[in-house]
């Protein structure tokens, strides 16, 4: 079953999260996320504005809610780009391929 099995209650805490990542064996491996890491630290040295950074790290590490992304996680089936329907979505179809995008 899933669920928070850290509290007794259950439910994710942000205490309960920090003591569990104060308290993991150091020889766990975490999972490198996506996307270039000096060109990500970059982002944050920019003059815009925080939310725009953020947009960029998502987009970069390939966190954001495309199609193809979130089928992978198992939360939609389909992995189609849903305004032109030719293509796979992803970051790179969004931005650049997808005609909708090119007009
Ligand atoms: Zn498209």
């Amino acid at each position: 079953m899933l669920g928070w099995h850290y509290n007794e209650d259950g439910i994710y805490t942000v205490k309960s999260g920090y003591w569990l990542g104060t308290h993991l064996p150091t020889n766990v491996p975490l999972n490198p996320t996506y996307g270039n890491k000096e060109l990500k630290q970059k982002i944050w040295k920019t003059k815009t504005p925080t939310k725009l950074k953020h947009f960029l790290w998502r987009l970069l590490s390939k966190c954001l809610a495309t199609s193809n992304n979130l089928k992978r996680r198992h939360i939609v089936s389909e992995d189609q780009c849903r305004r032109c329907c030719s293509a796979v979505e992803t970051e790179e179809h969004i931005f650049f391929d997808c005609p909708y995008a090119k007009k």
